[in-house]
């Protein structure tokens, strides 16, 4: 137990250290922010990285998140919901999360919107840009990203804040800053309309270095920080 924790720390600062190197590289003034996503991991590790200053954490299951936050109730995090979004689990999403960064359809926007308590701060929203073409991918195309960010700034319970993507997975650091590029300018174009936009959410344990190089702002980590995900 004591060594499994210890373990954790030194993967995380290693994941914080690698995130200032990245910036470092790119010659960009400010780091991107760090999501530790600890889907399937246990509530005991996020309290470890809470008590050492970690604010934002992922979770890709609505259920599963929402238990963890209930028992983390004591700790000021933030809860990103990072996974496909299922209609009937927008429910429990809504009034839950303080982010969610996989929306790609019209309903889920419309159906986030209408559960999010009125009494509540806006929901932050990312849209999901498909990035290459793999078939059955989630993520909505250029098109549809600025039809639904149209449609997210007339929605009053909903914030937009930027893009998030999941390109092909590749070992190569330019093909990978290829593929991250395509949501650099897209993003670019977002900003400029929408003066709130602030956040492009890409990059994950294998790809962190080249979404850095490439303009993300918050990257998102699991395996590197956690370890394995148990089955
Ligand atoms: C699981 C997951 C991650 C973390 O991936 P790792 O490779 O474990 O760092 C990031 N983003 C999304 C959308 C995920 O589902």
């Amino acid at each position: 137990m004591t060594n499994n924790m210890s373990d954790l720390i030194d993967n995380y600062q290693q994941v914080m250290a690698r995130i200032q190197t990245a910036t470092e590289l790119a010659k960009r003034v400010k780091a991107p922010e760090l999501l530790a996503v600890s889907k399937r991991h246990d509530v005991e590790k996020i309290k470890a990285l809470a008590a050492i200053g970690q604010v934002d954490f992922g979770e890709s299951y609505a259920q599963e998140g929402v238990k963890k936050k209930e028992q983390l109730y004591e700790f000021p995090l933030v809860w990103h919901f990072i996974g496909p979004i299922q209609s009937n689990k927008v429910k429990l999403i809504a009034p839950n999360f303080d982010w969610v960064h996989s929306v790609d359809r019209i309903k889920t926007l419309q159906l986030l919107n209408h559960h999010r308590a009125d009494n509540q701060q806006p929901l932050n929203v990312l849209l999901q840009l498909k990035i290459g073409d793999e078939p059955n991918k989630s993520g909505a195309t250029y098109d549809d990203v600025v039809e639904l960010a149209a449609l997210a700034e007339n929605l009053e319970g909903l914030k937009l804040r930027g893009l998030m993507c999941i390109p092909p997975a590749s070992d190569d650091f330019n093909i990978q800053c290829g593929f991250f590029q395509e949501a650099e300018v897209v993003f670019g174009e977002m900003v400029s309309k929408y003066p709130q936009v602030d956040t492009l959410s890409m990059g994950m344990s294998g790809d962190l270095d080249a979404a850095i190089q490439t303009g993300s702002t918050l990257v998102r980590v699991g395996t590197d920080i956690f370890g394995r995900r148990p089955e």
